[in-house]
């Protein structure tokens, strides 16, 4: 008999069951469903899995309100168990997908370009501060883009600055002060920049000698500090600093080899030479010269100096030693014919002997009176021509004695010119005053003189204001006539035993034993009016010539150099206090 179909759900069920079980077929939820649905006689329906797309809800991303509004209506559509509304929404969560994608890529690049842009009160210290801070709150990658987004729009919204290279802005930190706007650590730090930028390319690249390789790349260091975007892209740029800073310290060293190596040459040349020359005074007087100029540091405007003064010497002694080398080819003309006088008075003797033998063998052969007297008659002849040889040949020597003697006269003369020559060495050329050498002469001698007698003794040490400007002006050979006009000036009104040397260039010495250092302020001071009185003509102009000075005591047991340099001290401070000024020396 036939069963009834079963009608309802839970007949359904039991009939499911009850088949599963006839069928031996394992009760899963499945196998379940597709008999309980053959049963039925209704088609299979899927299920709606509510739970779990309600779990993938809840993991949708709502970094943005656009990604909140896509979760929302994935959660709409989960809730209303509506397929076709879950197929929307999954696509438009999908096409969102690979929009974000892109976003990334260029979200990272926009970082990137932003971080290394400058803006105004954003150091690119502090930008990397905040970004770090953003990517150390944001653990996954959920509210990384937003909060990246609105980091870079923080930084923009304080507006982009064109002047400020905000990636060296730590350098000086802790320089700046805080009540600095960042406007002003801007303009400090450009300025810095620039300076370094001088200091390289006019300071310390024409330092090098010989190396330019080193040139390049200083120069290649400082054009890399005009450009910040590079900089702050430069991260080894530090090391390359290091790296040059030893290579230009080895450089330095090997120059400083170099010139000590050729100071040591030089000095060698010149105490060889002077030993070699000792007793020929022209020629010492130049290599003293010589000796006294490598003997301290060296020092340009010393080194032109000797240069110039040496050339005058050597001009007048090669004149004189010229004068002096024909006196002497001269002399020994006059010898070699003085010779040749003497060689022929000896012929002329030694044919007067012959003739004489051979007239005692003709007297002895002669056989008459007449013979005789032939003999004889020769014989007077031969001597009578002796005589007047012996006597040519007399006042020939006497003749030739006194060209000797003028002769000797000169070349003693002359020397006596090149010896005095050789003492101009200690006077300067141009202004006749002292020159260093002489300087230090009379300075040994008076110290000794004032220490024998605990005397006092001061110096003053000036220096003409605004000299270069005068050359600049009128030319170096009115500059040359301005520091005789001062020379003679000095001169002039000092007393007779003060001594006054060119020091260097434009300064002098001026030496004042026997005095106490009031009275040395008061003599330095009266000459500085005496020049303003006499003015000194350039090109029928007027020109007041000014100096600035350092007056120094040298005490009793003090080197006078350090009373000198004390004194130039001074006279530099004089200079800084506005010039034309005289102060006594610390
Ligand atoms: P300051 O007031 O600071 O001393 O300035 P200044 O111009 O006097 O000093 P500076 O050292 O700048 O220039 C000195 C100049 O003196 C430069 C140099 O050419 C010039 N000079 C040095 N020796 C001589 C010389 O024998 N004759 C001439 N005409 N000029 C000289
Ligand atoms: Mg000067
Ligand atoms: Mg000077």
């Amino acid at each position: 008999m036939p069963t009834e179909p079963p009608r309802t759900p839970s007949e359904i069920a039991r009939e499911t069951l009850r088949r599963l079980a006839l069928q031996r077929v394992a009760p899963t939820p499945d196998n379940y469903r597709a008999y309980y649905h053959e049963i039925a006689g209704i088609a299979a329906e899927d299920t709606f899995p509510e739970r779990s797309l309600k779990l993938i809800a809840n993991a949708l991303p709502r970094e943005t309100p656009e990604a909140v509004r896509l979760a929302h209506g994935f959660e709409n559509a989960v809730s209303a168990r509506q397929w076709p509304a879950l197929k929307q929404s999954i696509l438009a969560l999908c096409s969102r997908n690979d929009a974000s994608v892109t976003n990334w890529a260029l979200l990272i690049r926009e970082t990137l370009t932003q971080l290394e842009r400058p803006h105004k009160g954003w150091t690119s210290a502090k930008k990397r501060e905040s970004l770090e801070h953003v990517l150390n709150v944001s653990g996954s990658a959920q509210h990384l883009p937003a909060r990246l987004q609105g980091l870079l729009k923080n930084w923009a919204e304080s507006g982009a600055s064109s002047e400020m290279p905000t990636t060296t802005d730590d350098t000086l930190n802790g320089v700046t002060k805080s009540t600095h706007t960042i406007d002003d650590s801007a303009a400090e730090l450009r300025l810095l920049i620039e300076l370094l930028q001088q200091l390289l390319q006019r300071g310390v690249v024409p330092l090098i000698v010989d190396n330019d390789a080193l040139s390049a790349e200083i120069v290649d260091l400082s054009m890399r500090l005009s450009d910040p975007f590079r900089l702050a892209s430069t991260p080894e740029l530090g090391d390359n600093v290091h790296l040059l800073a030893s290579k230009l310290e080895l450089a330095g060293e090997y120059e400083r080899a170099i010139r000590s190596a050729l100071i040591g040459l030089i000095r060698l040349i010149v105490d060889n030479i002077s030993e070699l020359v000792s007793d020929d005074s022209w020629l010492s007087g130049q290599i003293n010269l010589l000796s006294v100029a490598f003997q301290g540091s060296l020092d340009i405007r010393m080194l032109d100096e000797v240069e110039r003064r040496l050339r005058d010497v050597i001009d007048k002694q090669g004149h004189l030693k010229r004068q002096l080398d024909e006196a002497q080819i001269r002399l020994k003309r006059m010898l070699s014919g003085f010779v040749d006088q003497l060689a022929e008075l000896s012929d002329s003797t030694d044919q007067y002997h012959t003739s004489l033998e051979r007239c005692a063998t003709e007297i002895a052969a002669a056989g008459s009176l007449e013979e005789l007297a032939n003999v004889i008659e020769g014989v007077l002849e031969d001597t009578r021509s002796v005589r007047e040889t012996a006597r040519r040949s007399s006042s020939q020597l006497s003749a030739l004695r006194e060209e000797v003697e003028t002769a000797n006269r000169q070349i003693a003369r002359l020397q006596q010119e090149l010896d005095e020559t050789s003492e101009l060495v200690r006077h300067d050329a141009l202004t006749g005053t002292l020159n260093r050498k002489g300087l230090d002469e009379a300075l040994e001698r008076e110290i000794a003189r004032a220490r024998r007698r605990g005397a006092p003794m001061c110096l003053t040490m000036l220096d003409i204001d605004n000299f270069k400007h005068l050359n600049d002006t009128f030319g170096h050979r009115t500059g040359d006539e301005a520091l005789k006009h001062l020379a003679e000036v000095i001169r002039t009104f000092t007393r007779p035993q003060d001594m006054v040397g060119r020091y260097g260039g434009e300064e002098f010495l001026i030496l004042l034993p026997d005095t106490e250092i009031d009275a040395a302020v008061q003599a330095t001071v009266r000459l500085q009016r005496e020049l303003t009185k006499r003015f000194f003509l350039a090109e029928n102009q007027r020109v007041l010539i000014t100096f600035s000075a350092g007056v120094a005591r040298i005490d009793p047991d003090e080197d006078p150099y350090s009373a000198i340099d004390r004194a130039d001290k001074a006279m530099y401070a004089a200079k800084r206090a506005g010039k034309n000024r005289v102060l006594v020396a610390g």
